[in-house]
């Protein structure tokens, strides 16, 4: 068996990050290295899948859950608009392979993806 995640570990409290909404099979935590004025991160409960094709693939109603999660933590941090980010490999960033969405809000310039 593999380590746990970082974010299992969040949610076991054995790694202190306050969970700042959740849904039955998911929650939301502020981003220990923030990269916009809002940078929040929703995660499955379920660390069974590594990516957000693998979620789509094998749960969407999970994924689905996922992005409504966004919404609501987005409209209760920010203004209610916001960039939903799923880095999907180790070429495209992505460090912890414990599917998750990066909620970006507040402040972002117009028209850019960076
Ligand atoms: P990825 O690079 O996999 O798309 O995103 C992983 C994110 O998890 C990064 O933005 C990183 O800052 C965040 N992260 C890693 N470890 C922790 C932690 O212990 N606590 C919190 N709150 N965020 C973390």
């Amino acid at each position: 068996m593999s380590e746990p995640s970082v974010f299992t570990r969040i949610l076991r409290g054995e790694i202190p990050s306050e969970v700042i909404a959740e849904t039955e099979n998911a929650f939301a935590i502020r981003d220990i290295a923030p990269q916009a004025p809002v940078h929040l991160l929703v995660i499955p409960k379920t660390e069974r899948y590594r990516t957000v094709v693998e979620l789509a693939a094998g749960d969407p109603d999970l994924l689905s859950e996922l992005v409504g999660l966004a919404n609501a933590v987005a409209a209760e941090h920010s203004d209610g608009d916001f960039r939903l980010i799923f880095n999907t490999g180790p070429g495209a960033g992505q460090t912890v392979f414990h599917v998750h969405a990066h909620v970006l809000a507040g402040g972002l310039s117009e028209g850019s993806l960076g």
